[in-house]
């Protein structure tokens, strides 16, 4: 892939794009352009048709990045007399619990290890425990250590419980199998600069539509109130307040790529293998990854730091930077670690050559990593 001079993030978004994504952003839409609210119905057609949802879920766009989107179907889905039990391993699971705490919704925590899946033997003892509980808001793809949670074990307990689930699938969706068919989700919340390969600037929320109807005037937030928005684009076509057009766009480009290449399966093939050379190349230099194999998404992988008492993240980063490509800090709170991305434009040659720069570095910098 042609990607000019620009460096190669291996970040979980901002990521590399393809040349024709970025190119679709050369034009300017205004917001009454018919044209440009069909490519807004049609993404929105498009995203819900991923995870295959039938006429019972409708797909809500919003301005903003990833958490604004979770904040929105939090404040807009849950009443306030609810209870939201959050399983947390990680820091976008504490991001929720703290967004629950702002809008002063109850909510219930199940403390998990950083590298240790939320199981649904775990789900429904806090069930029993806290009867109070009506919701559980998930994470599918713990971006903060790559972990991935057991997404349709956690839906099929959650609909036979009878409790509102609601996920941040902002880093698997477009790359895991996500099948709303088999019941169990309310809502799915996303964006369009992670796994899509849109650019940043537009989250959305792909929901049912009887739990969006019961929703009208919750949201105590203007800007973020779900239900407004949808009810304000179905009658009017247009988004509510000004539109990310450039990034809508850029999302729709992205898209087409996305169903050229084959869809979900092709997209999640070539991260996984985009993964597996990265940690290949990585533990040949002696890196050792901080997750099991079993419970490794291939969408963000993070590695111990070299135990050398030299070992300084921002140098070891900005010599990587030099060479071609952007790393990603740790995110752990215990351990020393620095991730690296596999998603976007990219492939397992960028990855294979990325590794080969990580040499190099360890090289100049006189590294050692065990
Ligand atoms: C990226 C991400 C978000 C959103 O983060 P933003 O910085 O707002 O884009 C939320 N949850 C997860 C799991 C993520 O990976």
């Amino acid at each position: 892939m042609i990607l000019g001079n620009d460096p190669i993030l291996l970040t979980p978004g901002p990521l590399t794009t393809s040349p024709a994504t970025r190119e679709a952003m050369l034009r300017d839409w205004g917001s009454w352009d018919a044209a440009f609210n069909r490519i807004t119905q049609s993404l929105c057609t498009d995203l819900v048709g991923i995870v295959h949802g039938d006429d019972h879920y409708v797909c809500v766009p919003l301005q903003g990045s990833g958490t604004f989107a979770v904040e929105a179907a939090l404040g807009t889905l849950v009443p306030r007399d609810g209870c939201v039990l959050v399983p947390n391993n990680g820091a976008y699971c504490a991001r929720i619990v703290r967004i629950l705490q702002r809008l002063r919704i109850d909510c219930v925590e199940l403390p998990l290890r950083e590298d240790e899946p939320v199981t649904a033997g775990a789900l429904e003892q806090a069930f029993v425990r806290e009867p109070r509980i009506t919701h559980v808001a998930q994470v599918h793809l713990e971006t903060s250590a790559g972990l991935l949670n057991p997404l349709d074990e956690i839906a099929a307990l959650c609909k036979r419980h009878g409790k509102s689930l609601i996920v941040d699938a902002m880093s698997s969706f477009g790359a895991l199998p996500i099948d709303l068919r088999a019941g169990g989700i309310d809502a799915l919340v996303s964006a369009s600069g992670k796994c899509l390969e849109g650019v940043p600037g537009m989250g959305f929320v792909i929901v049912k539509r009887s739990v969006l109807d019961a929703s009208a005037g919750r949201s105590p937030s203007l800007a973020l109130d779900l239900y407004d928005q949808y009810a304000y684009m179905k009658k009017t076509t247009q988004w509510r307040f000004t539109p990310p057009t450039h990034v809508v766009a850029a999302l729709r480009c992205a898209l087409d790529r996305f169903a050229a290449e084959g869809g979900q399966r092709a997209r999640g093939a070539r991260y996984a293998r985009n993964c597996a050379a990265l940690i290949d190349g990585m533990q040949a230099l002696g890196f050792r990854t901080f997750l099991r194999a079993d419970v490794q998404a291939p969408v963000i992988v993070t590695f111990h730091a070299p135990s050398d008492p030299k070992w300084n993240f921002a140098d070891f980063f900005a010599a990587v930077r030099d060479a071609g490509y952007v790393l990603y800090p740790g995110k752990l709170t215990q351990v020393e670690t620095f991730r690296v991305g596999c998603i976007g434009a990219i492939d397992a040659n960028e990855m294979h050559n990325a590794v080969a720069a990580i040499g190099r570095t360890l090289e100049r910098l006189n590294l050692r990593v065990q």
